[in-house]
């Protein structure tokens, strides 16, 4: 197997970091969540924007894919084998659109170079 080069690594290192943030932030939704829920009881008023259950971190993060690929996902054909295809961005017209296989192997070819 390959090793990854500098950018390579630099681009998992700043995953690496977001997935970090990204839990922590989970975490603080949920303790803020708590917190409302608590002074609500207290108070025995409940806003309606505050849902009463309290996600796992992967029930969350589920929940946040299913909406990003909602939003996102475009209906595109692949210029590569004409297959129909969902893409995570708008399609530009500049930029090839290629399906996942044909993207892995596009990439296969690129790493042999
Ligand atoms: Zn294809």
């Amino acid at each position: 197997m390959k090793s990854l080069n500098e950018s390579e690594k630099e681009l998992v290192q700043k995953l690496v970091n977001f997935e970090a943030a990204f839990d922590e932030f989970v975490r603080l939704a949920q303790d803020l969540r708590i917190m409302v829920r608590n002074h609500s009881e207290i108070v025995g008023v409940y806003p309606e924007e505050v849902k009463q259950t309290v996600l796992t971190p992967s029930e969350l993060s589920q929940k946040v894919r299913e909406i990003n690929e909602k939003k996102d996902a475009y209906e595109a054909v692949c210029d590569d084998c004409g297959a129909t295809t969902t893409v995570k961005f708008k399609p530009n017209p500049k930029w090839p659109i290629r399906c996942l296989s044909c993207y892995k192997k596009h990439m296969a070819e690129k790493q042999n170079e």
